[in-house]
């Protein structure tokens, strides 16, 4: 794993952090209550694939969920970043989709446990070329969108965010030491539904700057 390097920049893919809960109508259509601070898990870097790539269902799983999502490549080390000083540690923006086993998440919620075998299979993280944020007049204002066989299902714009993306980058640094090459997955918008074996799932970023496609085995 240590070969590769994001798409887009020189940097070689390190810790994976996702956000659960950050749009309020995928919150409300999985029934989970808005959370108050950030709702943070992660994935493993076997998780990690790209552009063309073959998403596997997993043998344990009988309900695979796709979930669009801006996903924010780190540049350099920090921690306890403030809002306003962000943009500094943002080496690019690119599209990913959190594929997610939501009958074995469904199970883990209702024990306590927690999501890591759920959001962690080989394949089921995704990811676009990143670009530069420049290409973005405000991060506070980004579409992304997610397409099953040509039809959309996701339809959503970081306006709709809960917490923003500088928010949720200087909140995770006042917990871990971010790095080069760290990925942040910033939640999906609602829309979220099972894939099946075929299926071919485009999401793209902006007015189609970025587009990343796959397809499920
Ligand atoms: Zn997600």
């Amino acid at each position: 794993m240590n070969e590769i390097t994001i798409p887009g920049t020189d940097l070689a893919p390190k810790s994976i952090y996702c956000i659960g809960r950050n749009y309020i109508e995928h919150a409300k259509e999985l029934n989970n209550p808005v959370p108050s601070s950030p709702l943070i898990f992660l994935k493993p870097q076997s998780a990690l694939s790209f552009d063309g790539a073959e998403i596997i269902i997993p043998e344990q799983s009988t309900d695979v969920h796709h979930e669009v999502e801006i996903v924010i490549a780190i540049s350099k080390k920090g921690k306890y970043i403030s809002e306003n000083e962000v943009h500094n540690f943002i080496e690019g923006i690119g599209v990913g989709i959190d594929f997610t086993a939501r009958d074995i998440q469904q199970k883990a919620k209702e024990s306590g446990h927690p999501w890591s075998v759920a959001k962690g299979f080989d394949t089921f993280a995704p990811v676009s070329r990143f670009i530069n944020a420049t290409e973005f007049e405000d991060l506070g204002n980004i579409n992304v969108d997610l397409s099953v066989n040509g039809v959309t299902k996701q339809s959503g714009n970081s306006s709709q965010m809960i917490f923003s993306i500088n928010y949720l980058i200087s909140y995770l640094s006042s917990i871990f030491t971010l790095y080069p090459g760290d990925l942040i997955f910033t939640g999906t918008p609602s829309g979220v539904s099972q894939v099946r074996s075929g299926d071919q799932l485009t999401a793209t970023l902006g007015e189609k700057l970025v587009t990343l496609s796959v397809s499920v085995k």
